[in-house]
C-alpha cells in the first residue's frame, strides 16, 4: 500500500494537491475536515458539537478524530492505500495512526510537507472565503489556525523526520509544478521499494 500524509498549515493547498494525488495514484482521500463539514451539514451530534469548534479555529479533540479516522481505514483498507489529508495534527494523533496502519499490517509511506509563507496562506485564503464561503475562513479565524499550526500542529513534522519519513516540498508557484514536485517524491518512494524488493 501506497500511505501519504499530505501536510501543510491551512491555505497551503492540501485539498487541491490531494485530488490531483488521486487520481494519479489511485489512493483513497481521507480529509478529517471533509468528514467534519459532512457531520455538520448532516446535523449530527458531533457535528453541532465540532461546528463550535471549527468556528473559532481551535482542533476538535483528538479521540473523536482519531476514531473518526479508524472508521474509514476500516472500510476502505483494500484499496491502493489512502492519502491523509489534514490528519494528524497533533503528535498524539500521528502516533495513533502508526497504530492503526501497523494493526492492519501496513505503514506511512512517506508525508509531504508543503511549505508557504504566512501571508502567502492569508491571501489565499481569504480568497477562498469569497470563492467557497467556508465559515472558518475569516481574518481572525484565519489567524487563529495559523497559530494552532505553528504551536501545535508543526511540531507533527518532528515525528515524521525521526522516523525519516518526512519530506518538504515547496508549495509555491502553479498547482502543475507543485504537483511535480510532489510527484517526484511519491515515484522516488516507489523505486526505493522495487529496488530493496
Ligand atoms: P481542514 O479542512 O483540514 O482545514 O479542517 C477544518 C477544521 O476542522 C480545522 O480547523 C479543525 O478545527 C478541524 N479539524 C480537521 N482535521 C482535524 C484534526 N486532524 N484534528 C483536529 N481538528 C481537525
Amino acid at each position: 500500500m501506497l500511505n501519504i500524509v499530505i501536510f501543510g498549515p491551512p491555505g497551503a493547498g492540501k485539498g487541491t494537491q490531494s485530488q490531483l494525488i488521486i487520481g494519479r495514484y489511485r489512493l483513497t482521500h481521507l480529509s478529517t475536515g471533509d468528514i467534519l463539514r459532512n457531520e455538520i451539514a448532516n446535523e449530527t451530534p458531533l457535528g453541532t458539537e465540532a461546528k463550535k469548534i471549527i468556528e473559532k479555529g481551535e482542533l476538535v479533540s483528538d479521540d473523536i478524530v482519531i476514531g473518526m479516522v479508524k472508521n474509514k481505514i476500516e472500510g476502505s483498507i483494500d484499496g491502493n492505500g489512502f492519502i491523509f489529508d489534514g490528519f494528524p495534527r497533533t503528535t498524539e494523533q500521528a502516533e495513533a495512526l502508526d497504530k492503526l496502519l501497523e494493526e492492519k499490517g501496513t505503514a506511512i509511506s512517506a508525508m509531504i510537507s508543503l511549505d508557504v509563507e504566512e501571508t502567502e496562506l492569508v491571501k489565499r485564503l481569504l480568497k477562498r472565503a469569497e470563492d467557497q464561503g467556508r465559515t472558518d475562513d475569516n481574518i481572525d479565524v484565519i489567524k487563529n489556525r495559523i497559530k494552532v499550526y505553528n504551536e501545535v500542529t508543526s511540531h507533527v513534522c518532528n515525528y515524521y523526520s525521526k522516523k525519516g519519513k518526512y519530506s518538504p516540498v515547496d508549495g509555491t508557484g502553479s498547482i502543475e509544478e507543485i504537483f511535480d514536485r510532489i510527484s517526484a517524491v511519491i515515484d522516488g518512494l516507489g523505486k526505493k521499494r522495487s529496488c530493496c524488493g
